[in-house]
């Protein structure tokens, strides 16, 4: 009795331990943004080669304190008292000094020590002198658990992070970018899942570290990763069974990319990456629609935080090889998407006659693994990902002229730009009506948008007189959601419930309270699809 009481209630302890922080008021403790002093020159140049303000970085102590962000209870909990050991794998291509050191010593201060096996940065061939000598004498003055292994040429990021893997000896192997900073207690919540079940892949909660201040916070709420289409990588909402459990690690389709925590021994079970995936791009697809597919998860654990630094813009050359993260996504594609990947090539058909090179070795492993089908993943993982990303858009609702009902007055634009108002003139005629930018789209998104022209109306405020203004349109409804009423003809806006009215003498148009008889508020499309 007493042994079976034992096994069926694992031993659970707390893993958290004390800080070992810089200066409490120092630049950019606590995660609070910093400004750098006027005048310093230097900072535009390593703004340039780095795509953040790397200058603002080396003022920061290495080992600053971060805000804890965490959901209240993720404080308090408690993991199995026996956890597996973890190699830390971080790939670096010239990453500027500081931000690379930060990594490591949040990793280090914010990790227990008998978790950690090791932690290998993969050098891709970097060019900075900086970090060939001195980081290996750095790193065996400082961090004796850190090995450096280095590229022999330019790998890209995904056979750098598989050099990575080959060389790691845990049980476990987490993936790190080299600008990164490992918040409080965020180890155990990435191993635990992990040691109940050793085909679970975890990833942490992604923060933001400012590409300007190096301030940081979180990004949203938390999201279940998905994609569009088009491979772009995309958020659906939490499940309601998510949200009420808001400290424990919920089920999402997709891993944003670079940072997660996988059983080593299941990696190479899945084959790892696909090694004919070139540089970066699609890699994050590939992995987890393999982990899902062949009989594993993948998870988000809220409890555990690490921040990014999410560049202003890529500070590298495209290595001249071309379109790879086509030939990428094509890989993806074609090897686990099955009839699926039709509706990526309806949106980029060049892809179909693209050579993606041999694919014959990734086909067969998902044939020894007996993976399921894209099909299953679609109605069982990404369910809700089709309702907002339709695979075949829907039709638009109406086209053409919006028009009074009552006075030859037509919504025009007159061709204005972002943050502009919508107009009213007098209708022209059919031929003519491009010439006034009075011909519209309402879209299947049930926002309106100018044809062509991706400006939807946007109201922002609900007061009587409030202008309807032309915004990117960002297709999520909220603000840019509307209506159009079948019975009086109204156009009404749904979050304020306000209708579209018009001034026929002033020519304006701007937002009041819905009034069924007013004529000004009457409006009919030209075209109903
Ligand atoms: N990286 C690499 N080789 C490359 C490009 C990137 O090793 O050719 C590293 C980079 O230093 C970082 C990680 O791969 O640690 C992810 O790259 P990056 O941060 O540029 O991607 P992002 O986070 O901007 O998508
Ligand atoms: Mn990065």
């Amino acid at each position: 009795m007493e042994k079976t009481r034992h096994s069926t209630t694992p031993l659970k302890k707390s893993w958290f331990i004390p800080k070992n922080e810089s200066i409490p008021h120092g630049p950019g403790e606590k995660g609070e943004p910093f400004y750098l002093p006027p005048g310093l020159e230097l900072a535009k140049d390593l703004y340039k080669t780095n795509g953040y303000n790397a200058l603002v970085s080396d003022f920061i102590a290495l080992n600053r304190s971060l805000p804890d962000i965490r959901h209240p209870s993720c404080r308090s909990k408690k993991y199995l008292s026996h956890l597996p050991k973890v190699s830390i794998v971080i790939p670096f291509y010239n990453e500027h000094w500081s931000t690379l050191l930060r990594t490591v010593t949040s990793i280090i201060n914010r990790s227990p020590q008998q978790l950690i096996e090791e932690i290998i940065l993969v050098d891709d061939f970097s060019t900075k002198g900086k970090l060939k000598e001195p980081l290996n004498r750095y790193m065996s003055d400082h961090h004796t658990k850190v090995k450096i292994k280095r590229a022999t040429k330019r790998e890209g990021l995904i056979r750098a992070r598989l050099l990575g893997a080959k060389a790691a000896t845990g049980e476990v192997i987490l993936f790190l970018d080299s600008h990164t900073e490992a918040n409080v207690d965020w180890l155990p919540p990435l191993l635990e899942p992990i040691a109940i079940d050793r085909k679970t892949v975890v990833c942490p909660f992604i923060d933001v570290i400012d590409f300007e201040t190096l301030a940081y916070r979180s990004q949203d709420e938390g999201g279940r990763g998905a994609f569009d289409w088009e491979l772009y990588y995309k958020r659906l909402p939490l499940l309601p069974e998510d949200l009420k459990q808001p400290a424990e690690p919920f089920k999402s389709p997709v891993m944003a990319g670079g940072l997660f925590a996988v059983d080593r021994s299941f990696f190479w079970e899945l084959g790892g990456y696909d090694d004919g995936l070139d540089v970066w791009g699609g890699e994050q697809y590939e992995l987890s629609f393999k982990i899902w597919l062949c009989g594993g998860q993948l998870l988000d654990a809220p409890c555990s935080r690490v921040g990014h630094i999410y560049r202003k813009f890529a500070p590298f050359p495209n290595p001249g090889l071309g379109d790879f993260v086509g030939r990428n996504y094509k890989r993806v594609a074609e090897i686990w998407m099955d009839e699926y990947k039709e509706y990526l090539y309806l949106r980029r058909p060049h892809y179909r006659n693209m050579d993606a090179g041999h694919l014959s070795k990734q086909k067969r492993l998902r044939r020894k693994l007996g993976c399921k089908s894209f099909k299953w993943y679609m109605e069982n993982v990404a369910f809700d990902q089709p309702v907002k990303f339709p695979p075949v858009e829907p039709a638009d609702i109406a086209k053409g002229q919006i028009r009074n009902e009552v006075k030859n007055v037509c919504l025009d634009t007159g061709f204005r730009e972002q943050n502009e108002k919508v107009g009213l003139e007098l209708c022209l005629q059919n031929d003519t009506k491009m010439l006034r930018d009075q011909n519209f789209i309402f879209s299947w998104h049930k926002d309106i948008r100018p044809l062509k022209r991706n400006l939807c109306f946007d109201v922002s405020t609900p007061e009587r007189g409030a202008p309807v203004l032309l915004w990117n349109c960002h297709g999520m409804q909220g603000n840019q959601l509307w209506k159009h009423d079948e019975e009086t003809h109204q156009l009404v806006h749904l979050t304020t419930g306000n209708c579209l009215d018009c001034d026929f003498n002033l020519r304006k148009i701007f937002m009041n309270h819905c009034q069924n008889s007013s004529i000004s508020q009457k409006w009919t499309f030209e075209k109903m699809s």
